[in-house]
């Protein structure tokens, strides 16, 4: 045994990047779902930790590179509220502001509104009015009518499109809903990234999309991957 094995200390780094541990297709996907969750806008790495089932952000960060990168993955444009911010107009800001206040039921504290589904940032309101409780006393004040024109809707789509169910790939919200309905479980084995880190969830085809199966809810099925990708090659992945 030779003992003395050179090793370069330059090869040697502190931080473990796993970008290997998991399958980009399996980020991407997580990364839509969330946008879908959060109605199509942009969102940080602390909203994707809030809502991410598969992994944490710091797995999609090191495997993108950057935050950027990683929404750039999607492929689908997101509403942008920080590009946005000079176009956002006081009455927008405060029109949010008493949606989740009164949603809250008392008035947001800097925690409470980072961990809303609000349109824009908290940041926004301080350099708008100069502090948050100054944003807050604003609204109280009614000295702006908070009716928002009609601004920041989303674009409608064109209808186009084949039925759902025609279409191999699930989409978000039928993701979503199998998933809940299966308790975010693998309905084989039962394993549940609650409980078993490193457990990525799919949703899966009961009757393979190639054999006929359609994309409707009663069957798909929630999958782990080790379920998923155990099974015989005639069935088929559907993240
Ligand atoms: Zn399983």
């Amino acid at each position: 045994m030779n003992k003395d094995v050179k090793v370069d200390r330059s090869q040697l780094k502190l931080d473990r990047r796993r970008v290997d541990a998991l399958p980009r297709d399996v980020l991407v996907a997580e990364l839509r779902r969330v946008a879908e969750l959060l109605g199509g806008r942009r969102f940080s790495r602390r909203d994707f930790d809030r809502h991410a089932i598969a992994c944490k952000g710091s797995v999609v960060l090191s495997h993108f590179g950057s935050w950027h990168a990683a929404l750039d993955s999607i492929g689908v444009p997101l509403k942008d509220y920080r590009y946005d911010r000079k176009q956002i107009t006081d009455a927008q800001l405060l029109n949010e502001l008493a949606r989740v206040w009164s949603g809250l039921g008392h008035r947001p504290s800097k925690l409470e509104w980072e961990a809303s589904d609000a349109a824009y940032s908290y940041t926004t309101y301080k350099q708008r009015f100069g502090g948050w409780v100054n944003a807050c006393a604003v609204l109280v004040s009614g000295a702006i009518d908070i009716k928002p024109p009609a601004a920041i809707e989303p674009r409608p789509q064109p209808s186009t499109k084949p039925p759902p169910e025609m279409n191999r790939t699930v989409p978000l919200k039928l993701r979503l809903r199998v998933l809940t309905r299966d308790k975010f479980r693998c309905v084989l084995c039962s394993r549940t990234p609650a409980i078993n880190p490193g457990t990525v969830l799919h949703v899966d085809h009961i009757v393979p999309f190639s054999g006929g199966g359609p994309t409707a809810e009663s069957n798909l099925r929630t999958l782990c991957d080790q379920c998923n990708w155990g099974k015989g090659a005639d069935h088929e992945r559907a993240v």
